[in-house]
């Protein structure tokens, strides 16, 4: 895996927040647990861990948050990219209730730490999920329903003619609104985290590619030029993470997403846009998310395409789904355009677990990853410290290889994706 120097060239980069220089681990180092990804998944697991007394290493490949969580929409979904209704049938009603118990906790956790350690992200309150045809809107009150079960009690439905005071689109008819949900500038929140982890003892190191993971009790962690010895590792490099772990390779696809931003749109406009500054995404499976930043612009993101895209590239992918969304912005610049990879699974359950006793993982949020990743961080601190009851919810889950090897995974997924925004197409 080649890992570049700086963040990609996104609006989130422009505007990140300073943080101090944390240079490469050199030489022989020893904590209790060493972290690999500064993404969200890392950064949460080595807060909850610092929060506990244990001493704890991150090590990123090139800078925190330069992963999909530097790099995202920002929005705040609630729940998994499977909801409780599947793992029920898939997996008994054991396992729906237990993590159907923690569905919502992520975004708690996002908002806790956001208050604890006083991090400025731009944070706002509220998602809707909005859709585009009737069955989508029966499946979102099925959703409703399904997430009162598991103790949701800030959810409201939207009818077409509620719509205007959520978004001023004629594509829409009718939505779910979130109040539990939100968004944020999720590079500075990743930075947030960081800087709250080294104030709790934790140490980072960038520009640390790892490049072997040595198992056994302690297990030792290689860099080019370092290393660091631990009782505990945890795998957190997501759609990055490359062939470093096989095992964890054969077992996601890593996908790319692409997201522009519009200059700075007069404010009125703006707020004529997204009046009550909810984020949204649509019920499509290729579906499209976008929402307002902090300096008025729009920030909307969809599709799914494989392999790097330059900017003008991705605006020619993008801008047409905004401009149908939005024809009032006909006149309004891109400024930005970037793509990222999350990574998904078959089952598009995420895939958390142990690789013998001290190897600890959690990947493939397919799609929605940044409540997970907050609760898959804490689940992980619980396990390393004892109390793998949740973790082992989650664990307990089949983790299946991807069909069709390393050659074939794309194609066919390239496949999956054209019949599925077939389907979109044809609302059905
Ligand atoms: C464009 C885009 C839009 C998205 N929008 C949303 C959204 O709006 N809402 C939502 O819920 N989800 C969204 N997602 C998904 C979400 O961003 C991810 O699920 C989540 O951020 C994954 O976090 P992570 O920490 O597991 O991985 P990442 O954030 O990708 O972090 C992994 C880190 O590990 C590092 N790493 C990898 N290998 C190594 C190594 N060998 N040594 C050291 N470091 C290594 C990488 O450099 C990287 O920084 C989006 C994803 C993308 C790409």
């Amino acid at each position: 895996m080649h890992y570049p120097s700086e963040h990609a060239p996104s609006y989130y980069a422009a505007t990140r927040h300073p943080s101090p220089p944390r240079p490469p681990v050199k030489g022989a180092h020893v904590a209790d647990v060493c972290v690999v990804g500064g993404g969200f998944t890392g950064l949460s697991v080595a807060l909850s861990l610092a929060e506990r007394g244990f001493s704890v290493i991150l090590l990123e490949a090139v800078m925190v948050g330069w992963g999909a969580s530097g790099r995202n929409g920002g929005q705040i979904v609630n729940s998994y990219s499977r909801d409780m209704d599947v793992i029920e049938a898939r997996h008994g009603r054991t396992a729906a209730e237990a993590l159907g118990g923690m569905a919502f906790e992520g975004s708690r956790i996002i908002r806790e730490r956001i208050q604890q350690y006083g991090i400025d992200c731009d944070f706002k309150e509220g998602n809707v999920f909005a859709a585009l045809t009737g069955k989508q809107l029966a499946e979102l009150e099925h959703k409703k329903a399904l997430w009162e079960r598991f103790g949701h009690t800030a959810l409201e439905m939207v009818d077409a003619a509620g719509m205007p005071r959520i978004v001023d689109s004629k594509r829409y008819v009718g939505a779910l609104l979130d109040h539990w949900g939100g968004h944020i500038h999720p590079l500075n929140l990743a930075l947030g985290e960081a800087a709250a982890f080294e104030s709790r003892g934790g140490r980072i190191h960038e520009h640390s590619p790892v490049v072997r993971v040595e198992q056994g009790d302690p297990a030792v962690v290689h860099t080019a030029e370092g290393s660091v010895k631990a009782r505990f590792v945890v795998m957190a490099g997501n759609a990055y993470l490359g062939s470093l772990i096989p095992a964890l390779a054969e077992k996601t696809l890593p996908c790319g997403t692409q997201v522009i931003t519009t200059e700075r749109l007069d404010p009125a406009l703006a707020r004529s846009l997204l009046p009550t500054d909810h984020c949204i995404e649509d019920c499509n499976y290729l579906l499209d998310y976008y929402r307002l930043t902090a300096d008025h612009r729009l920030l909307y993101g969809g599709g799914t395409v494989y392999g790097a895209r330059d900017p003008g590239q991705i605006e020619a992918l993008i801008r047409p789904k905004m401009l149908k969304t939005f024809p009032q912005l006909a006149h309004a610049r891109i400024e930005f355009a970037w793509t990222g990879n999350f990574s998904l699974t078959l089952t598009r359950l995420p895939q958390a677990g142990r690789i013998g006793a001290n190897l600890y993982y959690s990947q493939g949020c397919s799609g929605h990853g940044v409540t997970y990743t907050h609760l898959a961080g804490r689940l992980m601190a619980e396990a390393i410290d004892n109390q793998a009851g949740r973790f082992d919810a989650f664990a307990a889950l089949p983790h299946y290889d991807f069909p069709g090897g390393r050659t074939f995974r794309v194609p066919m997924l390239t496949m999956g994706a054209w019949w599925y925004g077939m389907r979109d197409r044809l609302g059905i």
